[in-house]
């Protein structure tokens, strides 16, 4: 088993595209990462560069103790799941999972017994002698899995494997991926474009944008206090509100409302004031402490929550999710409080989370 890391890499493509842009990260043995950001930002890149299939322009890759960045990508004992799975038509299942070992020379009795074996584990026993396209999309899923599984590799790096499965099947494959992964111990890079993907899958996770890591932090950082207004617009599954406001006296005037300053923030100016609907609790009646007022403008079913749309004062609109069944009617005047410590303030200029702990 290894590790992962990654110094000052720099992917540039010949036509002058710099796809990976000075990255640095460290992933630890064993451990599940998941690498998130829009699409162009360079994640297939990044997996193809730790995987040798395109070359680095500079820094260095390090496969548990080894610079491997000059190593050709057979040697680094990666395997790599692509997103559109790479099995070959013409191949039996088995004979698609023992391709990497064929490749190494591994003897036929041994490498159809493992093909067998991790099929069998990856719940496609009976299938083994099926053709690709005699499966259903979750099973083929589950073939480019099991044939990176059984190559022996000791880092696994998956690029969307989940992208091409209905809703549905989505949700089942990836039960399915963190139970594995756990069961094998592998250090796993997953790449996905799906917030919640990442959320639910990794230990940790890398936003990513334009080449760079914006925030890496576990899924409960980086959801409860994103770094920026872009991780913070791209995590969650309800848009956390980003308001304009301005502070001045330790208080923060915004969408009508003066709400105090966190604890320990040096603020002043214009600032965007950043709360998730979650984090925001609905009163029917003024309530004690300082609160957004304004009108229900709009009521939608999320489930077991509903998101209730709020029109402020001066045309600020923010939303507030509340339980099923103690949603407000349309037009009632509600008043909505932070729950304490959700409040975060970024800087008008640079999008930055401004934090306590900075100084
Ligand atoms: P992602 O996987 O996050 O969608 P990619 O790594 O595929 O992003 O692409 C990052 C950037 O590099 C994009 O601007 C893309 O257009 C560019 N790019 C990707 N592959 C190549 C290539 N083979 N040649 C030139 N540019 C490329
Ligand atoms: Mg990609």
């Amino acid at each position: 088993m290894a590790g992962v890391e990654v110094r000052d890499l720099s992917t540039v493509y010949p036509n002058g595209v710099r796809a990976v842009d000075g990255l640095s990260l460290r992933i630890a043995d064993g451990e599940f990462f998941a690498l998130l950001g829009p699409s162009g930002c360079g994640k297939t890149t990044l997996l193809r560069t730790i995987a040798g299939l395109e070359p680095a322009t500079s820094g260095q890759v390090l496969i548990g103790d080894t610079d491997v960045t000059r190593t050709e990508p057979g040697k680094r004992r990666v395997a790599m799941v692509f997103q559109d799975y790479a099995l070959f038509p013409h191949m039996t299942v088995t004979d698609n999972v023992a391709y990497p070992l064929r490749v190494r020379g591994v003897p036929r009795a041994e490498r159809v017994a493992t093909a067998e074996r991790t099929t069998a584990n990856l719940s496609l026993a009976g299938l083994s002698q099926r053709r690709p396209a005699q499966l259903s999309g979750g099973q083929q899923q589950r073939v480019a899995l099991a044939r990176a599984v059984a190559s022996g590799g000791e880092l696994l790096l998956l690029d969307e494997p989940l992208s091409n499965l209905d809703a549905r099947l989505r949700l089942e494959a990836r039960t399915f991926l963190k139970r594995l992964q756990r069961e094998l111990g592998l250090t796993t890079i997953f790449v996905t474009h799906d917030q919640a993907e990442a959320l639910a899958l990794a230990d940790r996770i890398a936003v990513m944008d334009a080449g760079r890591i914006r925030q890496l932090g576990t899924p409960s950082q980086v959801f409860r206090r994103p770094a920026s207004t872009f991780v913070a617009n791209f995590i969650g599954s309800t848009p956390m509100n980003l308001l304009d406001g301005t502070v001045a006296d330790g208080s923060v005037q915004v969408a009508g409302a003066r709400l105090p300053v966190p604890a320990g923030l040096a603020a002043n100016g214009d600032v965007v004031v950043g709360v998730r609907p979650e984090y925001l609790t609905l009163h029917p009646s003024p309530p004690a402490e300082p609160a957004f007022e304004g009108t229900v403008a709009v009521v939608e079913t999320l489930g077991v929550s509903s998101l209730v749309t709020i029109e402020c004062a001066g045309g600020a609109t923010i939303g507030a999710t509340v339980a099923e069944g103690s949603e407000p009617g349309v037009s009632d005047k509600v008043y909505a409080t932070p729950q304490p410590g959700r409040l975060l303030l970024y800087s008008r200029d640079t999008g930055e989370l401004l934090d306590p702990s900075d100084g």
